[in-house]
């Protein structure tokens, strides 16, 4: 078996431009079905189980089902799966339900995101009033995170934070249709996120207009760090139109970051690794930090502001992962294979282009192989939605609709 300390060696065959693109679907199907299979069978209903939200617990568990409820392959299979999600989903709401500090109002960490899920499930059930009621609640947390540092270690990124709570507002807008929090609380929250960031890198002198921190580290990845909130500031465009100084310092601080892009296509994890780089051996090629989750950000920045760069930037985003996106962390979404894939879904939809496609499909395949079956480690969360396989089966599933395909809460088309 050949593999660095962190990822596999890609010996998988890439693209050849002459080649025609042939989506495995029953491979696909079935590879689905085992995961729904081994979730069904391993997943337990305990109050542990419910902790880590989105992230890790229960109410991810329950996203999966719901995301294959809506894929039109499993079109037949409809009820059974938003009855799974249902099952999974109640204990994450008894637990929400007893919520009491400012964190439980997080989106990927805390009951944000339960009610949020449940508000999905219970649209795609036809349960409108319980659907509203949820949504109401989800709406309610708004106030609470609206000023400065609420949390006391950084209160804007997106596992527990202020750009966590938008992506919830962004999830349920499209899921609903229709505005779900007032257009004058979305701006405050995004002017608050804008303020915070200008502040803080005043006082720290940072090379970037808007920076942040989140216990003391100002991290750059999509999980705790920046990209992910200017990601977030960059899915309320008429918040942006309206505040050209706004839009001016968030253009100067994704320039910044892009030109902390290293020749291999990666980023570094935090602002501190930027003069002091890390060894290639130890560099994160994740989601959660570097370029598997920055990507998002490149890409909804050139949809704004159209400059060629970002999309070349989106591509060496694409490079990187495929050389080392085989990682051995395990198969999940966050530090794991599947999130590598969703790399090349997202550069698919965005160019075009099958090469991207194709090596989706063949990240998809290679979670098949004895190599990473063996290989690979078991995350601490085996079954949940970004670190084991509840996420991998939304990628494998989206490689049915690739035209449709999103990383969960980060669609950015
Ligand atoms: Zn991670």
């Amino acid at each position: 078996m050949s593999r660095s300390s962190r990822y596999f060696i890609n010996n998988l065959k890439d693209f050849a431009p002459d080649q025609s693109i042939k989506i495995p679907i029953d491979a696909i199907k079935n590879q689905c079905l085992k995961y729904m299979q081994q979730i069904s069978d391993q997943q337990t209903l305990s109050t542990k189980d419910c902790d880590g939200s989105l992230y890790v617990g229960l109410a991810g568990v329950s996203y999966a089902f719901y995301h294959l409820s809506q894929n039109p392959e499993f079109v037949k299979d409809r009820q059974d799966l938003l009855s799974k999600s249902w099952h999974y989903l109640q204990p994450a709401l008894s637990h929400a339900e007893k919520g009491r500090n400012r964190r439980d109002s997080a989106f990927l960490l805390g009951s944000g995101g339960v009610y949020a899920t449940a508000a999905a499930v219970m649209k795609a059930l036809g349960r409108e009033k319980e659907c509203n009621e949820y949504v109401e609640k989800y709406a309610a947390m708004a106030d609470g995170c609206m000023e400065g540092d609420y949390l006391g270690c950084g209160s804007d990124e997106i596992l527990v934070g202020r750009a966590g709570y938008l992506a919830g507002i962004l999830f349920l807008q499209r899921v609903l249709g229709k505005q779900v929090l007032p257009s004058q609380k979305i701006h405050m929250l995004c002017e608050t996120i804008v303020d915070s960031g200008t502040k803080y890198s005043r006082q720290h002198h940072s090379n970037s207009p808007l920076m942040y921190a989140y216990h003391g580290t100002e991290y750059f990845g999509a999980a705790h760090g920046t990209s992910g909130i200017f990601q977030m500031l960059l899915c309320f465009p008429y918040y942006l139109d309206s505040n050209p100084t706004a839009d001016k310092r968030l253009k100067e601080s994704v320039d910044y970051l892009l030109s902390t892009q290293t020749k291999s296509g990666n980023f570094p994890s935090s602002a501190d690794e930027v003069e002091r780089p890390r060894k290639e051996s130890s560099e994160l090629v994740h989601w959660c930090h570097g370029a598997p989750g920055i990507v998002y950000l490149m890409a909804k920045a050139y949809q704004r502001w159209k400059e060629d760069k970002y999309l070349q930037s989106c591509l060496q985003c694409g490079e990187v992962t495929w050389t080392k996106g085989l990682l051995c962390k395990g198969p999940g979404i966050c530090h794991g294979v599947a999130g590598s894939g969703y790399v090349f879904l997202l550069l698919h939809r965005l160019t075009g282009d099958a090469l991207h496609l194709h090596r989706a499909i063949e990240f998809a395949k290679f979670m098949e192989t004895e190599e990473f079956i063996r290989g690979a480690r078991t995350p601490d969360m085996p079954l949940s939605l970004y670190e084991g396989i509840a996420g991998t089966m939304c990628f494998v599933a989206d490689l049915l609709r690739p035209e449709q395909a999103h990383f969960p809460f980060s669609d950015v088309f």
